[in-house]
């Protein structure tokens, strides 16, 4: 029997994580499960968790792992990931990372990728990117612009923003969060050999294909 699929994409904020995840989810027919976007629309809907999670978010700290742990899995619970799913920005501590390990199913099969970039290409990457209110796509300033300026030439019209959390001072802030509390988790799935690392600071073209490599070559292996 064909395992289930989880795909965890690891990596600092503005590693090209969205990116991949999109076309990854659409590769492999997954739904992509991002717990930057779950917590962002409950800021938007201004839930209780919105409003404690807006203020973290905004200084570049890690919203508690209780609040996103309760979003998470009431997403997971639903049919749409009865077939596998992808996890994009989740986990982001060690203790995430054991929760989550727990709820695994036998017939689950973990695939942990991390991707690699320099900090400092980070800072770049990041204050450029600009995302679409309207469709959701990224673009960035200098290294993939919209033909529209500031509107989305995707969708034809969205208004492209900056995340808040994308300003210098905040990215040097999640980078040093991601160090502390995050970067632990390659050594933790390294262990439990389950994580390959990619080098991140080629095109997300190239990128793309060298992860769905990977991946046939794990899902091929294990049938
Ligand atoms: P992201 O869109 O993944 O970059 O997440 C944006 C922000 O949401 C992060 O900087 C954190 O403040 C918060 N966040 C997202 N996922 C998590 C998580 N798994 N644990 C704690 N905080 C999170």
């Amino acid at each position: 029997m064909t395992k289930k699929i989880v795909l965890i994409l690891l990596g600092p904020p503005g590693s090209g994580k969205g990116t991949q995840a999109k076309q990854l989810c659409h590769h492999y027919s997954l739904p992509h499960l991002s717990t930057g976007d779950l917590l962002r629309e409950e800021i938007n809907q201004k839930t209780v968790i919105g409003l404690e999670a807006k203020e973290l978010i905004q200084k570049g700290l890690l919203v508690p792992d209780a609040i996103v742990m309760k979003i998470l899995w009431e997403r997971l619970s639903k049919k749409d990931c009865a077939q596998g799913f992808l996890l994009d920005g989740f986990p982001r501590t060690v203790h995430q990372a054991e929760s989550l390990l727990k709820e695994q199913k036998e017939n689950e099969q973990l695939i942990v990728l991390s991707l690699e970039v320099p900090n400092e290409e980070i800072v770049k990457r990041a204050v450029g990117r600009l995302i679409c209110s309207t469709c959701g796509a990224i673009f960035h300033t200098t290294y993939s612009p919209s033909t529209l300026n500031t509107e989305c030439d995707r969708c034809e019209g969205g208004k492209l923003y900056q995340r808040a959390d994308d300003k210098e001072e905040v990215i040097r802030e999640r980078l040093r969060v991601y160090d502390q509390q995050t970067a632990p988790l390659i050594h933790f799935y390294d262990e439990k050999k389950v994580l390959k690392k990619f080098d991140g600071s080629v095109s997300p073209q190239v990128l793309f294909g060298k992860l769905c490599d990977y991946i046939d070559s794990i899902r091929l292996s294990s049938e």
